[in-house]
């Protein structure tokens, strides 16, 4: 059993001034005990132990103020809003809150006095600070007192909870932490030059003004070091204890009789390649054991990973057992559903569609069809995790596209098949390329299979690389390409990460290239669009009723339209090598010559213009990602839970993979000779995982 270990199994409700409601706000953050509160960590930090004279403020620029309250007041403009000018000897400025709360005004009121932090913006008459932070005093004297002696940590915070309340208490768990520290868990001889955990929160979460605080941004300071180690381990550890404890249940073994199989087969307009049949003989040769396969099937974009979870599915089916495949996204559950269908029930199997956008009767009937043992294989997104879905016999757990699903919500699935001890196989596919030191660490608990080979026939995707003052070039291509038959994807991206936004910019587009492009069938797709409507240009698309497709990147997994052959991609240099590889993967799917067009926005630096022609002269998924390392080198931040392969606190694998070695090393150490601490470590890192090894 797990020690306790930085306070995490004590509910944040025992730290002094933290009644029910704030209780809820930090719930609402995923923060329940104190740990959770400790391990919440800092974005970025702020430096706001200088403060300026109003005088000499400039418009943009982010600093501390301080002065004396004159007037405040709530005006009705737009909206109602909270305005409170402040004065120092220098001059005068406004503080404008569009949300406050009530007796906010009373707060602010004539004649106390105050510091604010915030960006410096251009008001009416005066300068302005919209939503800064502040701090009230009744006299100026006491304004001395506020702390300024460190920088200013930034965390994740929500509505309702602001900077103030979160540093609060975080100070109150720091003081609670030294107050018990715990004993070192890790042998000395891995932890040369890094501080004591409990010391490396305190600097993480207060840290001095003399500290090289670039470093703890970037991860290079022995504070932040520790951090990533301790994470680092315990999400490999978990991973070999998810493998052992695996290892330890048991399963239905599967045994091929080819009932379904070799009729599925024939029925097929091509046979499988050596790849898919390798990978299919070692899923094979999992599935006939007694204990869980736990298999990742990783291969490039288009390498006919369903065709292989297709054989999969049909070995179980064959020994009576239920199937499940489940995808990340209404589209690609949709695509699915109609393959299974067209090759399953021909042999006289039940296929099952489950997801959220089914009528409440619809999804009775299907948990009732799968209760039952009435349905063969179900089809589904997240839906499938939900309470009422129970299983008569599932034996077989398919995931496609991997990395969308979180590690726990794939083994609370897993642990739905369980009856009686009896556990399903599982089996997971990604497109997701990482090199292999990456690889050994996200996939530790996994055994993988590799489609290295493509199908025969594809036409390698020729890819340009142009600026964007070529736009009407390519729209002039476009159209050729069109009359003569061929289908086209237009790509539009964002930098922000906002459905909303990007929806916004493809419906400029599409209404644009409608315009310039009469004669021919423009259809639009995004994320904000209802799972039917969605649902409705895809099929429209597929069956060429629609010859240019505007898409958003919803388009970027597993979508699969044969005949499209052109593909243009909008400010091609604001996405990662990966995913423009996955975009790129849609077209290059018959038989005709595809091209891909990656367009840029001028000016281009250096660096992204490399990336870019990575693209150009590569089409094979793993040569892309280890190139993209190559350029990007340690030393820029793009995490990789941007890359989706897992979610971290402090680790970035790429810039961290340096440690994997030594990682593995304590690992194993601590699994031979000190269990326990393994599991409080895992315990105090991921209590979600430990759940499920403990189990
Ligand atoms: P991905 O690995 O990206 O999921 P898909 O399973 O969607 O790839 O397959 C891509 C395309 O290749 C599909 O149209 C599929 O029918 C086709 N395909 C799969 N296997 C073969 C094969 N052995 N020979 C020819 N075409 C194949
Ligand atoms: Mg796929």
């Amino acid at each position: 059993m797990a020690d306790k270990r930085l306070l995490n199994h004590l509910n944040i409700s025992h730290l002094p001034g933290l009644g029910d409601a704030l209780e809820k706000k930090f719930n609402s953050l995923a923060i329940y005990t104190v740990g959770d509160l400790l391990l919440h960590l800092p974005m970025r930090y702020e430096d706001r132990s200088s403060s300026s004279t109003i005088a000499t403020l400039s418009i943009g620029e982010h600093t501390t103020i301080q002065g004396q309250i004159i007037k405040s007041e709530v005006i009705i403009a737009k909206k109602r809003m909270l305005i409170c000018t402040v004065k120092d000897e220098t001059g005068i400025i406004n503080l404008r809150f569009m949300n406050f709360y009530p007796g906010q005004k009373q707060n602010m009121a004539v004649g106390r006095w105050l510091k604010a932090y915030g960006e410096v913006k251009q008001g009416k008459v005066y300068l302005e600070m919209i939503h800064p932070q502040i701090q009230i005093r009744d006299n100026e004297h006491a304004l001395d007192d506020i702390e300024t002696e460190r920088y200013t940590p930034i965390y994740p915070a929500t509505y309702g909870l602001t900077q103030t309340m979160l540093r609060k208490f975080i100070h109150l768990a720091l003081l609670l932490l030294m107050r018990n520290p715990t004993p070192e868990l890790i042998p000395s001889k891995f932890l040369t030059g890094f501080p004591s955990i409990e010391q490396a929160l305190q600097i993480i979460h207060e840290p001095p003004l003399d500290i090289n605080i670039a470093g703890l941004e970037d991860g290079s300071h022995p504070a932040k070091k520790r951090l990533i180690f301790e994470e680092l381990l315990a999400y490999h550890l978990s991973m070999q204890m998810t493998k052992s404890h695996n290892q330890n249940q048991h399963a239905m073994p599967l045994k091929v009789t080819n009932q379904y199989i070799t009729p599925f087969l024939h029925s097929l307009p091509f046979s499988p390649t050596n790849a898919q049949n390798r990978v299919v003989s070692e899923i094979y040769r999992d599935m006939a054991k007694n204990v869980p396969m736990m298999r990742l099937v990783q291969g490039d974009v288009g390498s006919g990973k369903t065709l292989v979870a297709a054989l999969a599915a049909l070995n179980a089916l064959e020994n009576n057992q239920q199937v499940v495949l489940m995808a990340p996204t209404e589209i690609l559950v949709e695509q699915h559903y109609l393959n299974f269908c067209r090759w399953f029930e021909p042999l006289g199997l039940t296929v099952s569609l489950l997801s959220g956008k089914l009528t409440a009767k619809n999804k009775r009937e299907c948990y009732a069809s799968l209760e039952s043992g009435q349905t063969d294989i179900l089809i589904g997104t997240h839906a499938v995790f939900v309470e009422q879905v129970k299983f008569a016999n599932l034996g077989f757990v398919i995931i496609d596209e991997q990395h969308r699903f979180g590690v726990a919500q794939r083994l609370s699935l897993w642990q739905k098949g369980g009856k009686d001890n009896i556990y399903p196989h599982q089996l997971i596919m990604t497109a997701t390329p990482i090199p292999r030191t990456l690889a050994m660490t996200v996939y530790a608990d996994l055994d993988v299979s590799t489609i290295d080979e493509l199908p025969p026939g594809r036409t390698p995707i020729t890819t340009v690389v142009l600026s964007n003052t070529r736009r009407n070039d390519v729209i002039e291509r476009i159209k050729q390409a069109c009359l003569e038959g061929k289908q086209a994807y237009w790509v539009c991206t964002l930098v922000e990460e906002s459905e909303v936004l990007e929806a916004q910019a493809a419906e400029v587009v599409f209404a644009e290239l409608q315009e310039l492009l009469p004669g021919i069938t423009v259809g639009l797709i995004h994320g904000k669009m209802k799972p039917i409507q969605k649902q409705e240009v895809m099929q429209a698309f597929k069956q060429g009723n629609i010859q240019l497709l505007i898409a958003t990147t919803v388009i970027e997994v597993g979508v699969d339209v044969p005949n499209a052959s052109l593909m243009v991609i909008e400010n091609a240099e604001r996405l990662g090598l990966s995913q423009l590889h996955q975009l790129r993967g849609r077209v290059g799917r018959g038989s005709e010559a595809s091209h891909c067009v990656l367009m840029y926005q001028t000016p281009l630096s250096r660096v992204t213009k490399e990336r870019l022609n990575v693209m150009r002269d590569s089409n094979d998924g793993f040569v892309i990602a280890q190139k993209d390392l190559e350029i990007r080198g340690g030393g820029e931040i793009l995490g990789t839970r941007q890359v989706g392969i897992a979610d971290f606190r402090v680790v970035d694998l790429i810039r961290d993979q340096h440690m994997i070695n030594t990682i593995q090393s304590v690992s194993a150490y601590l699994l031979t000779h000190d269990f326990t601490a393994a599991v409080t470590i895992v315990d105090s890192w991921l209590p979600d995982r430990s759940k499920y090894i403990n189990a």
